[in-house]
């Protein structure tokens, strides 16, 4: 373990004033969320890219609804790691501003942090197709599928963005402003690949932001890291608050 690596994110996050975390679905790994890439039993014939689009629910949307209740059923159990217990501590204590995230699973606001800004969206919502009505699957009747809308009666969708679709953009701009803002950005679990999302710790740097990131392995953003923490989050982030 490189000590050193510690030490030097724990100075730059103490001596920080504007503490911003970006995340990907590397954050929740240790949570036990199945990344859409690992073997899943039952859906394992599928593939995310021929689920999570416009035109597959609009082909079978009791099909895409029955996936999407199945990972929301999963998630149910899921509890925040060790690591977000930490970020959440570093948020109630003024230390972490904000989370910027890709992650859908809503483990950030589960974990007590209110200043999250989800980029794709959140599965424990869905959306109304004709009147734009948002709702929490909790509240909705699931008794047959697909969802409709309390309001209109019009088809629910899941409130995130799917493969092909534009970020919303007062998220987007809201994300990149808070980027800017940012004198340290703790890069946690992504592999910055997927676009817009990806130019977030891109536009940090530029401002004159310390980039500190936490992966198992080098990323597209490692070569603007100023520090590098090769370890899984649950173990890293434990660490780095122990040396703060
Ligand atoms: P990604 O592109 O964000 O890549 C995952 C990254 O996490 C990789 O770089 C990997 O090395 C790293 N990683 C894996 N385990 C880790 C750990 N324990 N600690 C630290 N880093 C770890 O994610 P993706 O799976 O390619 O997903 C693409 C899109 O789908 C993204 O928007 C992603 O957020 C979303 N997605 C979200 C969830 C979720 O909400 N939990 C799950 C799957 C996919």
């Amino acid at each position: 373990m490189d000590i050193d690596s510690i030490r030097r994110a724990a100075k730059y996050i103490r001596e920080s004033e504007n503490l911003v975390v970006f995340t990907g679905a590397g954050m929740s790994a240790d949570s036990g969320i199945p990344t859409f890439r690992g073997a899943d039993g039952l859906w394992s014939r599928y593939r995310p890219e021929d689920l999570a689009t416009l035109d597959a629910f609009l082909r079978d949307p009791v099909l895409v609804w029955r996936w999407y209740l199945w990972r929301i059923s999963k998630l149910k159990f899921v509890k925040p790691h060790k690591g977000y217990k930490v970020l959440s501590r570093w948020y109630k204590e003024g230390i972490l501003k904000y989370v910027i995230t890709q992650n859908v699973d809503g483990l950030f606001i589960k974990s007590g942090i209110k200043e999250v800004i989800e980029l794709h969206g959140n599965i424990l919502r869905a959306k109304c197709m004709s009147c734009r009505y948002r709702a929490s699957i909790d509240s909705l009747d699931k008794s047959s599928l697909p969802l409709i809308c309390p309001r209109c009666y019009g088809l629910m969708r899941p409130d995130v963005v799917w493969f092909g679709e534009p970020l919303d953009e007062s998220v987007i701009e809201t994300a990149y402003r808070v980027a800017r803002d940012s004198d340290v950005m703790l890069v946690i679990g992504t592999s910055g690949v997927v676009y817009p999302a990806a130019y977030i710790p891109f536009i940090a740097k530029e401002e004159g932001a310390k980039i500190i990131e936490v992966n198992i392995e080098e990323s597209a953003i490692t070569s603007i890291s100023d520090v590098f923490i090769g370890l899984k989050a649950a173990e890293a982030l434990p660490l780095v608050d122990k040396y703060l």
